[in-house]
């Protein structure tokens, strides 16, 4: 049996979690080994506001794309649960709408995420499934995202950050933030719109970066990137076990960059002042 690791980036993290780029496992190989295992996948998004406009194409790209042949169960958080389209599910394939208050700020819908999550996970998740993914709504899958992804602890790569030098990772640099990272820390800048892992593992991520979250606000104080700061310090003190490449969490379909092979998971492109509730 030959099988050739990619030279051109990293497959490996320097605490040696395995960072998952196309062309480093073998797909039909990895899903007979998790078929066996009989998973449920719960998978949280949120719409709020203007952000409604994406559900459509997130759900209906991810039954194309995410975890085709296994048990996925969505979640999808609305202030307009009238409002969500009737997208055909596959076998095995369901989606609850849940209903929460509209907000005034995008930073406020973008941090409370962590909050709800925690209390999903507590309240509605326990023996029901066994790993969770939490991902941006303005998003599209355009390839592959199955079992190679799962793991205890699942971050991905940010985008615009995974070929530039630490220096430039945009952490929260205020020593008065709970998200504060010294220069000469950090290991990888992680995106605050795709994270994931064990129901035990998720929710001990939600449940400390919202209490950060909850400390900073008492502080008076709000992290450059809110719950993606606090997100990247959780991730600094509490290694992921898995790496996704930027292929889980690309910028645009159309941009292109050497190293990625596949675009499996996109944003999708907006026009921020228009979508967002506040300027
Ligand atoms: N969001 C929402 N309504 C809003 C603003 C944000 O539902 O008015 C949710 C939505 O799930 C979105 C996520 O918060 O994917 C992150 O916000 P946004 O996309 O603005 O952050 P960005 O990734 O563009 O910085």
């Amino acid at each position: 049996l030959l099988f050739f690791i990619r030279t051109d980036v990293a497959s490996v993290s320097p605490w040696s979690a395995p960072i998952i780029w196309e062309g480093n496992f073998d797909s039909t190989l990895i899903d007979s080994i998790y078929k066996q295992q009989n998973l449920t996948i719960a998978t949280t998004v949120f719409a709020l506001g203007k952000y409604t406009r994406f559900v459509k194409d997130f759900l209906e790209s991810a039954e194309q794309h995410y975890f085709v042949g296994f048990r996925v169960h969505y979640y999808l958080f609305t202030d307009q649960p009238e409002s969500v389209p009737e997208v055909k599910m596959g076998e095995n394939r369901s989606l609850t709408v849940q209903n929460v208050p509209s907000l005034n700020r995008w930073q406020d819908i973008s941090m409370s995420r962590m909050e709800k999550l925690e209390n999903l996970i507590e309240n509605e998740l326990v023996n029901e499934a066994d790993y969770i993914f939490c991902l941006d709504i303005d998003t599209k899958f355009y390839g592959r995202w199955g079992a190679e992804t799962l793991g205890r602890l699942v971050g991905v790569i940010h985008p615009w950050f995974f070929d530039a030098p630490r220096s430039q990772f945009t952490y929260e640099r205020r020593p008065e933030s709970k998200a504060y990272i010294p220069v000469e820390e950090g290991d990888y800048y992680y995106a605050g719109a795709a994270f994931g892992g064990s129901l035990e593992d998720v929710h001990h991520l939600t449940k400390t970066c919202r209490e950060q979250l909850n400390i900073d606000a008492a502080n008076s104080i709000e992290a450059v990137w809110q719950e993606e700061s606090h997100l990247n310090k959780y991730f600094l003190l509490n290694k992921p076990s898995k790496l996704l490449s930027p292929e889980y969490m690309w910028r645009d379909i159309n941009e292109k960059a050497a190293q990625i092979k596949i675009v499996r998971f996109t944003n999708v492109p907006k026009n921020y002042a228009e979508v967002r509730p506040n300027p």
